[in-house]
Formats: C-alpha cells, structure tokens, sequence
C-alpha cells in the first residue's frame, strides 16, 4: 500500500516533511513491489529518524531497507555537527563495521567443483563459526587496545596477510579517531576469543563463482570474469561490538535526556555529535571498526591457508572490504557546496562514484565496489559506485536482499536439515553447526536479490558489475 507516499522519481517516493516536525522529507528508494511488501514499520522508523536534530536532507531508504533496531536496516542519514546534529548508536547497529571482504582468485568452476567436498569441510573445520566458536588467537586487553587502534594494519603486522590487501580496505585497513579508553573492559573481555572468528546467523564465509557480468570495463577493473571462484566473507565486530553499541545505549539515552532532545522513539537514543557523550561514543565505535577490520583480515588469512592445502599456486587477492554498519565524517556536497557531514549507513554500503579521492588507484576511474550478499542459495552482486549516487543517497546503495520476513517467520517455513539437503542437490554445499540458525536464514527468508540489485541500479544507487552464484557457504 503505497497510500501517502509521492512518487517523486521512477524508483524513489517521498513522505513529505510534517511542519514543525520532521527536518526533511524522506526517500524510499525501491520499486512498487518492494515497496508495497516492505514491512510499514520502516516507513515509520524513516519518519522518526527524519525528526532528529541536524539532519541534512532526506533521511532515506535503499531498496533492501528492513525493520531495525531504531533505524531501519537500510537507513541513510546525514546529520550536520554545527547544526546540533546528533549521532546515534541505533543508527550504527550493534554489529559495528559489518561488513563483506570479497577475495578474487584464480581458480575457476572446474577447479572448485572437483575439489568441493573436500574444500566446504577443510573450511568448515578451520574457519571458526557459530555461537561460543573461539578463534586460536586468545587476546589480552593490551593487545586489544592494539587491534582498536591499528584494525587491519595490525593483523598484517601479526603476519595475516599482505601489505598489498591494505590498498582495497575502506580507510586502508585502519579508521582514526579510535578511542580504546572509551571501551569498556567488559567489551574487551568478550572479545578475548572471538578475533578471526565469523560469528552466528547470517555471518558466513562463501566461494562463489561469477556467474554473470553485467559491466565488461568495471569487472575488467575488478579483475573479475566469468566462470573465476571468489570468496566473501561476511561478518563484523563480534561481542566487542555488540557490547558498545549495549552500552553506549544507555549513555546516549542520559545525554539525550540531560540536553532535552525529544526522542521519537527510545530506540533512536542519540546526543549531538559535539556533545561528550556523542564524541566517547565516536571513539569506541571507531575502536570497534578497526576490530572488524582487523577480524576480516585474519579471516582472509584463513581462507588462504585453507586454500593453498587444497590448491597448489592459489592466489587470493582482496578486491575490497567494504563495512555496512558505520557512521562515518565524509565530505559531500550540500547545494554546490562542501560540506563535512557524519553519514549513518546502518545496513547500507557506501559506494563513491568515479574520481573520489579516497578510492585505491586502480578502482579510480571504474568507481568504488559494492558487495551486495543475497543469500546461501540464490547468489550476491558486485556492484560499482557512481556519480549520480552522491546527490541522490550521499553515495550509498543497498547491502544485501534484505530480510523478507523475520527469523521467527522463517523457523516455522522451513526445517533446516531439508534445506541443506536441497542445496546439496543443486550443488551448493552448506555448513553449519546449527540446523535452526540455517532455516532462519532460508533463501526464501529474504527479498529477491536479483530484483534489489537491479533496482540499486535503475534507481541510480550503483551500477550492477557482477552476479555471484554460491557454491560452499560456511554459515556461522
Ligand atoms: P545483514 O548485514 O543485514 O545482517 O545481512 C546482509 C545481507 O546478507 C542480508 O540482507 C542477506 O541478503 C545476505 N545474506 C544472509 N545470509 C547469506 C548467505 O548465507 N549468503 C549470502 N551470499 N548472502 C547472505
Ligand atoms: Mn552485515
Ligand atoms: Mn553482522
């Protein structure tokens, strides 16, 4: 029902600004069946988000937007620190820096296909997943202060990993501005054995072949072509994370209170950014990037050992890293001029267009890659950033199919065991330690990733490069 909503673009509607209550209007990007089965609880978690103080233009939507905590997952705003803008920990999400690492390879199908068993169950074996999995390395709270700090410099310094992979993470390996004091010790603690590990749910670890090219110059660039194997791993911040965004929460709420910033809702408890608290908050969740940087590292290194068991002269090289759960100070241009804006992408990618200053070398021209995951059984998308996206969504596209139901729905449709089975069949080898965790994440759970892929596109978001179909998921 897209009752209330002005089509203001093919592939963009507007909820007009309320006087006196919302700062901006809000944009949905989609189409109308996206649109029209979108739970209405995004709508209003937008509508609440475009109330904020220091919002600068549209709150927004991308196609894959789905209920969130406070924020919808999928949700893009602006928020100007000199204009009272505020920051929110609902905004980030509680797994800071998720994100996707794609590795290219040079193998193909037939490499894989012969290998397959052999290669989902070495993997399976060596790259730690699901709850309570602990990693090999076990970190002292020093130490961590350490990985808070230095993110994926740190790892490749430990020997996981080359220089070379710096080049094609976002902020080359390592955000600034991270406070370790500013985390908790609780927060470090649960991190103790959680590094190089991948986590539960919808957290994995996939090879995947690309099955189809969209853009011949881009994928050129990429280094990517049809029938090669690539690998994308999917994870985050893990407890450390997930414990700042738990505490920061609560101070976030205090400070909203204490400054008399009317909250639309408590889920969206923030303080201005030039606040204390909303700089201490900065400070840790930088600290947590930097972690989840440096865990996608150790992963990478993982997977190329396993790799290099299997196959003899594999290389794995990072096409790019790029993190869906962050708000990050960006330079963008607000009515032909520039201005330096905190963008929360929480459940959205960031995706600079052509000739954007922070780009490695070799994607200047091409634009920046997108990773799009879909789901175990039906395939991702590489995409490239372009221009246009930077007036229309502060350079961002979506992140992934986006959930089409909850877990809860999904638990009652299907039976894990089955759907592994099914896959198995159609020659995708999944890996779990638990059956629930697999029905909960059912292709069928999610939105069409092909249709939110293509209307990235249409709606001038990002520009499809590459279709990825899986073939060995380790689901955590
Ligand atoms: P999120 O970051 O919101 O937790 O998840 C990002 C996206 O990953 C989801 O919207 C979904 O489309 C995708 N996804 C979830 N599980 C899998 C999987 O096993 N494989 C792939 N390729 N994508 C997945
Ligand atoms: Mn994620
Ligand atoms: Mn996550």
């Amino acid at each position: 029902n897209l009752a209330g909503l002005n089509k203001i673009e093919p592939y963009c509607w507007e909820i007009p600004a309320v006087k006196g209550e919302m700062h901006s209007p809000v944009h949905l990007y989609g189409s109308e069946p996206l649109l029209a089965s979108m739970d209405e609880k995004v709508r209003e978690q937008i509508t609440n988000v475009a109330k904020l103080p220091g919002l600068v233009g549209a709150a927004m939507t991308m196609p894959d937007a789905h209920w969130g905590y406070g924020f919808p997952i999928g949700g893009v705003a602006a928020f100007d620190p000199d204009l009272g803008g505020i920051i929110s920990a609902g905004g980030v999400g509680f797994d800071i820096s998720c994100g996707i690492r794609c590795l290219r390879t040079n193998l193909n199908l037939a490499d894989v296909t012969s290998q397959a068993e052999r290669l989902a169950n070495t993997l399976f074996q060596r790259i730690p997943a699901g709850v309570g999995e602990e990693g090999a390395l076990k970190l002292s709270i020093l130490q961590l202060d350490d990985i808070m700090l230095g993110g994926a410099e740190w790892a490749i310094r430990q020997g996981y990993g080359v220089q070379e992979d710096l080049s094609f993470i976002e902020e080359h390996g390592r955000i600034h501005n991270a406070i370790p004091a500013n985390v908790s010790d609780h927060a470090k603690k649960r991190q103790h054995g959680e590094m190089g590990t991948l986590g539960s749910g919808n957290h994995y670890l996939e090879v995947q072949v690309v099955d189809r090219i969209y853009d011949v110059d881009a994928a050129r660039t990429f280094g990517l072509k049809e029938g090669q194997i690539v690998i994308s791993i999917h994870c985050g911040s893990r407890g450390l994370g997930h414990q700042i965004g738990t505490e920061y929460l609560v101070s976030l709420a205090k400070a909203a209170s204490r400054l008399g910033i009317e909250l639309p809702d408590r889920e969206l408890a923030c303080a201005p950014i030039n606040s204390p608290e909303g700089q201490e908050y900065l400070g840790a969740m930088n600290a947590a990037i930097n972690v989840a940087l440096a865990n996608r590292q150790i992963l990478t290194h993982l997977t190329r050992e396993v790799f290099n068991q299997i196959f003899h002269d594999s290389i794995l090289e990072t096409l790019f890293d790029v993190s869906h759960n962050t708000c990050k100070l960006e330079k963008h241009k607000v009515d032909g001029k520039g201005r330096w804006l905190y963008i929360h992408r929480k459940g959205a990618t960031r995706a600079f267009g052509p000739g954007h200053p922070a780009l490695p070398e070799r994607y200047k021209e091409a634009g920046q890659p997108v990773i799009i995951g879909g789901s175990m059984g039906t395939g991702s998308y590489v995409l490239a950033g372009i221009s246009e996206s930077e007036n229309k969504a502060w350079s961002s596209a979506s992140h992934g199919a986006g959930r089409a139901m909850s877990r809860h729905t999904a638990i009652k449709q299907w039976r894990g065991k089955e759907l592994i089975e099914e896959l198995a069949s159609k020659g995708i080898l999944i890996r779990t330690k638990s059956l629930r965790g697999a029905a909960e994440e059912a292709p069928g759970a999610y939105k069409d990733v092909d249709l939110v892929a293509e209307v990235t596109e249409k709606a001038g978001l990002a520009k499809r490069v590459a279709f990825l179909r899986p073939k060995v998921c380790i689901k955590g």
